[in-house]
């Protein structure tokens, strides 16, 4: 997979866009953007290309909100027609997914112009898309350039500085989740690429107060995390590194709020608080010594296989095949596999402490989050008390990883 995609991040990214069109003899381009960035950036973008003489056909979709649905790709795509473009989006994380999408299915490259540094998925190869009102993820493609143009990303709305803020924080526990799987579960890992990802947040975490201000140093720290965060996916090959408990709480949020027709949450909201409640989890391990641990797994008992399907029906519906096909790895544990699960999680518990190690507490994430204006609550979200608990207590269910979440579920610590 490409990792070497150019990243410019600066003051003056539209000259240093034509540079590079001019440099690669691209001559020909389909801009997509929505009504909001094409003021602040596709027009402008749009008038620099054309005034090299090239030929630039502009989608600007309309509506309160876009969504990357049908309807909304098949409005691309139809402007595409069967000619060649390249591609370019300008737009934060749904522009760029309908067009990393489109321009993939067509077969032609795409350039990213985010507008925001609100999401890691600049960089990444899936495209999250919404068919017949379901969240599915499509494998794409990454851009072949990125062009962050700082002036616009300053300006972005305050709640989605601060939500690319909570999707990095989100790193402390998915970081910590992925080293859980490979330690209990044998799921593969790179310890190269966790010790850089590891240096990427913390690098953005010390530059909390300036991302507040949304000055230039302080944005500059968080789309250069952002775009890492998304090198880091395409260098490992999945989304393992980025993506653990505090992710699937978000999937969990986003499918209910769209099968019940209530208007999206931010990505980076939803996985901030899911943050919080991850790394509460983490908090709860921390405090268990090995001889505890020793003394409450004696009598665990290997979760009965029909309650556990039953339990995936009530909460999941029409989902139910799906989601029992992810689980299988665990619905299929024997007797006996438990027993090496328990015997492995005791045996490693020191190195289980070094990890909850890594995050840090609950309260320090809030603090985080609260430095950045970003929702710490629920509430502040739209969401109830039981949606909270739905989503600590059955969003594990929606992956094969094993998680924090996984390990207090399998072994009844919560
Ligand atoms: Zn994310």
């Amino acid at each position: 997979m490409q990792t070497d995609i150019p990243i410019t991040i600066g003051e003056e990214t539209i000259p240093e866009l034509t540079r590079y069109c001019r440099e690669k003899n691209l001559d020909r381009f389909l801009l997509v953007s929505d009504e909001n960035t094409h003021a602040v950036l596709g027009a402008r973008v749009e008038a620099a290309l054309k005034a090299q003489d090239w030929d630039v056909r502009t989608v600007v979709l309309g509506g309160e909100e876009v969504i990357a649905d049908e309807e909304t790709i098949v409005q691309v795509l139809l402007a595409a027609g069967r000619e060649k473009w390249t591609y370019v989006a300008v737009g934060s994380g749904t522009i760029t997914d309908i067009t990393r999408f489109c321009s993939h299915r067509t077969r032609n490259d795409f350039i990213s112009l985010p507008t925001a540094p609100s999401v890691d998925g600049y960089t990444s190869i899936g495209a999250p898309l919404v068919v017949r009102r379901v969240k599915m993820t499509a494998s794409a493609q990454p851009p072949v350039a990125v062009f962050a143009d700082l002036p616009t990303l300053c300006d972005a709305p305050r709640e989605m500085i601060a939500a690319g803020f909570g999707d990095m924080l989100g790193k402390f526990t998915s970081l910590a989740d992925w080293r859980l799987g490979a330690l209990l579960w044998d799921e593969p890992y790179d310890a190269s690429i966790a010790r850089r990802y590891r240096g990427t947040l913390l690098k953005c975490v010390d530059e909390a107060a300036e991302i507040k201000r949304a000055s230039p140093a302080g944005i500059t720290a968080l789309i250069a995390a952002l775009v890492e965060s998304g090198l880091f996916m395409l260098e490992f090959g999945q989304t393992r590194p980025a993506s653990g408990s505090e992710h699937h709480m978000s999937h969990y949020w986003e499918m209910k709020l769209l099968q019940e027709n209530r208007p999206a949450l931010l990505h980076g909201a939803k996985v901030g608080l899911g943050t919080i409640l991850a790394a509460g989890r983490y908090d709860v391990v921390r405090r268990l010594e090995r001889e505890e641990i020793a003394r409450r797994l004696t009598n665990v008992r290997l979760p009965d296989r029909e309650a556990e399907m039953a339990r995936i029906r009530q909460v999941y519906g029409p989902l139910t095949d799906e989601v029992i096909a992810t689980q299988r790895p665990f619905l299929e544990m024997t007797a006996a596999d438990f027993e090496a699960l328990k015997r492995r999680i005791i045996d490693k518990w020191d190195e289980v402490l070094e990890i909850a190690a890594t995050v840090p507490p609950a309260q320090e994430i809030i603090r985080l989050l609260e430095q950045v204006g970003g929702p710490t609550t629920p509430q502040q979200l739209g969401l109830s008390a039981e949606e909270t608990q739905a989503a600590l207590d059955h969003a594990h269910y929606l992956r094969d990883r094993f998680t924090v979440a996984k390990l207090g579920h399998l072994m009844g610590l919560w």
